[in-house]
Order: structure tokens, then C-alpha cells, then sequence
């Protein structure tokens, strides 16, 4: 296989962008299904789904159809003005989410932006409900909830967060699962507005932070008056089996937050995301003027993610995530390859733990032999391949995973 033009492309791309993101493992091309092609026509089974976004795979016949026919139709409005799509997705989420009477959605165009809007509506709740401007936000170790600066304030990786400081202030991070130190960061003389926390954080190498601890930081927000905020842009949308992640008992303690924030597979692979208030009292914080966004909600956004929803419950996929999930962790747990150690998580977003810290060098071995997957952490894989995934994908993948070199070099 010829492999010119990547490099090629490659080169000049190291040219006009700035250097967030190193250089790219490969330039795409195409795609189908859970495959896609490079540039010069290598082909890979992808694993990570544009790190949990394209829920449908490449390609999805019945979602390029709809965004197709919606840019004929109408691509964009500004917030002057409303679409049918964009009406639709929001009672679908609140649909799918069980919301209480009084419930309402804001939509934005990424994660960060969803956890904005969050985190605007706990400032907004310190302001108007605990008249103290200075009440203070938990967020956990290893949290991560996006690079604007708000988000980034509640963001633990000291290497991301830190260039940026000073950020928000009255933030302060509490250990995952710690439900001692949680509460005595209640106890603390300046009032908790709100708490932010992932169910499962990616970063942290997929992490369940378990559910006694989430039952834990909602008896202490309900307590003390604090708005509970569930990130669920990685978890949420059918990547864990359930349309989100506070639904499962043993993820969440069976809660239901006040806030929760979408984005990632919600569209497909088209940039969309969001904040659902659950409530009245919470959602009727925000009034006119006080928070937008110029493209959020925009119909072709909102078409996409109308067209993904309406997919994944026509084909059954949660129940689709379920099954390849458990055959994907039961075919990692006996495929022989001493160099995995463990894996766990979620539906389909899983990590395999590795016995030495070679995850870079893993993933790079597994893309060269036509699989995509990603190094999370030093020591592990995150797996978060298409919802749409088949059960003989799941196996190829697996015998992929199972011929990675116990010997190779750690970098
Ligand atoms: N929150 C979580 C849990 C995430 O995993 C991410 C992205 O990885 C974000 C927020 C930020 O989302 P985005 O990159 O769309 O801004």
C-alpha cells in the first residue's frame, strides 16, 4: 500500500496549524460503518469513534440522508429564530431523560460549552438562591470537563489547567470516591453552590467514580442547598448502555442530578451539545440575555442529533451496547495477551489496563495492523468503538488486541 500522501499531507498540515495537538496519527479520508479509510487507502476498524462521537459509525445511511435533506432545507437560523428540529431534539431529551414537569434544555455546540452553561447556572444559583457570589464549586481529581476557561477551572490535570491560572476562582478539587473528604468539604464556612462530577472519568483511565459516592454528594447538595451536576458528554447518549449513565443504578446510586451535560455522541460526529435543567427552580435560572451562543441549537446540528436519537432507539442499539460491551470485556478477559492486566468499564466505553505503561506504543502497534484504539492514560486503552458495532467486529478486534507484542518498547 502506497503511503505517500499521507505523509505528504502530514507535512503541510504541521505547516498551518498551531501545535495543540502533535501530529496526527493519519490523514482520514473516508468512512463506513466502524471502518474508515486513510488517504492512501489503508483501512481500519475503528475503536474509538472519534473518542466516543460517532455513535452511528461513518456514514449512517439514514442520518446522511436527514442532514442532507435539512442543509436543502435550512442550515442555519441565528436564536431570532426557532427550527422544528431543534424543538424536537429538546423534548426528545427530556423524553429519554424522564425529566420532571418544568425541565428544560439548552443547547451549545461542544462539551465545554454544555459545562459552561452548567456551571453558569450553579453561579447563577450562588447569586440568586444563596445570595453568595463566593459560594464555592466541587469538582473531583482527574475530573475533566473541557479547555474555555470556566470549564478548564473545574479540570484537575495540572498540565492543561495550570498555564491558564489564574482561572475561576473558589473552585476546589475533592479525591473521586472519597466521600469523607467530600463531606468536609461541605462543612467549610463559605456555602457549596455546586458539585460537577463525571460518572465514569475518561481521563482518568475510565473510571468509575461508583455509586455510593455519587448517592453521597447528592444527599450533601440537597443538604446544603447545592446543585449536582453530572457530566455526561463522554457517558452520555447510549455509550454506556443506558441513554445516560445516571440511569444505571451502579453508576449513579440511582440519583437524579439537576443538571446534566451532553455533547460528544449526540450528533454523530456533528459538533452539538448541551445542559438539561431537571426542574423548574433550576432550569428558570437562566432568562433572556443571559447566556447563547450564536450556532447553538442550529437546525442542521439539531437534525443530526434528532436523526441519531431516533436510530438508536429504532435499532435497539442501547441493547446493542449491552451485549457487544460484555462480549468485548469476556473476549479482552481471555484472549491470552499477558500484557493486559484487567479491563473495565461501561456498555462501550471500556479500558484495558496494561501490566507496563506502553499504551502509546500499544496504540501505535494496533493502528499499523488496522485497528483504531486510544492510549488514555500511560498504562491503558480506551475502547469506544461505534454503538452500531457488530459482534464479529468485536472479535476481529479483539484478535488484534489479543498479537500486541508483550515486549515493546515503552515511550
Ligand atoms: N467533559 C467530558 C467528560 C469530556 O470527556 C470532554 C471531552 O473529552 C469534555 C467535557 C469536553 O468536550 P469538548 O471537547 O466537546 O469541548
Amino acid at each position: 500500500m502506497m503511503n505517500n500522501q499521507d505523509t505528504w499531507w502530514l507535512e503541510k498540515y504541521s505547516h498551518v496549524h498551531m501545535n495543540v495537538f502533535g501530529t496526527p496519527l493519519r490523514v482520514l479520508d473516508h468512512g463506513q460503518g466502524a471502518y474508515v479509510w486513510d488517504i492512501d487507502g489503508n483501512q481500519y476498524l475503528d475503536f474509538l469513534a472519534g473518542i466516543a462521537v460517532n455513535s452511528l459509525g461513518y456514514a449512517h445511511p439514514d442520518w446522511v440522508h436527514a442532514v442532507s435533506q435539512q442543509a436543502q432545507m435550512l442550515a442555519h437560523t441565528s436564536n431570532y429564530f426557532a427550527s422544528v428540529p431543534q424543538i424536537e431534539l429538546a423534548t426528545k431529551l427530556l423524553e429519554i431523560t424522564n425529566a420532571p414537569k418544568g425541565s428544560r434544555v439548552y443547547f451549545a455546540n461542544s462539551g465545554t460549552e454544555g459545562n459552561e452553561a452548567a456551571l453558569k447556572l450553579v453561579k447563577l444559583h450562588a447569586h440568586e438562591v444563596l445570595h453568595n457570589p463566593n459560594a464555592r464549586i466541587i469538582a473531583l481529581d482527574h475530573g475533566f470537563h473541557g479547555r474555555t476557561l470556566g470549564a478548564l477551572a473545574a479540570t484537575w490535570k495540572p498540565a492543561i489547567r495550570e498555564p491558564y491560572e489564574p482561572l475561576m476562582p473558589n473552585v476546589e478539587f475533592v479525591p473521586a470516591g472519597d466521600i469523607a473528604a467530600l463531606e468536609s468539604a461541605f462543612e467549610a464556612e463559605t456555602p457549596v453552590a455546586g458539585v460537577i462530577m463525571e460518572l465514569i472519568q475518561g481521563e482518568a483511565g475510565v473510571q468509575a467514580v461508583g455509586g455510593e459516592f455519587v448517592a453521597a454528594a447528592r444527599a450533601l447538595c440537597d443538604r446544603y442547598g447545592a446543585l449536582l451536576v453530572i457530566d455526561e458528554v463522554q457517558t452520555g447518549i447510549g455509550r454506556t448502555g443506558s441513554w445516560f449513565a445516571f440511569q444505571q443504578k451502579e453508576l449513579s446510586g440511582g440519583i437524579m442530578p439537576d443538571i446534566v451535560t451532553f455533547a460528544k455522541g449526540v450528533a454523530s460526529g456533528f459538533p452539538m451539545g448541551g445542559a438539561i435543567a431537571f426542574g423548574d427552580n433550576v432550569a428558570r435560572l437562566f432568562g433572556p440575555g443571559l447566556h447563547g451562543s450564536t450556532f447553538a441549537g442550529n437546525p442542521l446540528a439539531a437534525k443530526a442529533a434528532l436523526t441519531t436519537l431516533q436510530v438508536i432507539e429504532r435499532d435497539n442499539l442501547l441493547d446493542n451496547v449491552v451485549a457487544r460491551g460484555q462480549q468485548l470485556r469476556e473476549l479482552i478477559a481471555t484472549c491470552g495477551n499477558s500484557l493486559f492486566t484487567s479491563i473495565h468499564g461501561a456498555g462501550l466505553l471500556n479500558a484495558i489496563e496494561l501490566s507496563k505503561p506502553c499504551a502509546h506504543a500499544a496504540m501505535q502497534w494496533a493502528l499499523k495492523h488496522g485497528l483504531i484504539v486510544n492510549a488514555v492514560t500511560d498504562h491503558s486503552l480506551r475502547i469506544a468503538p461505534p454503538l452500531i458495532v457488530g459482534e464479529q467486529q468485536v472479535r476481529d478486534a479483539v484478535a488484534i488486541l489479543a498479537e500486541i507484542p508483550t515486549d515493546l518498547v515503552c515511550d
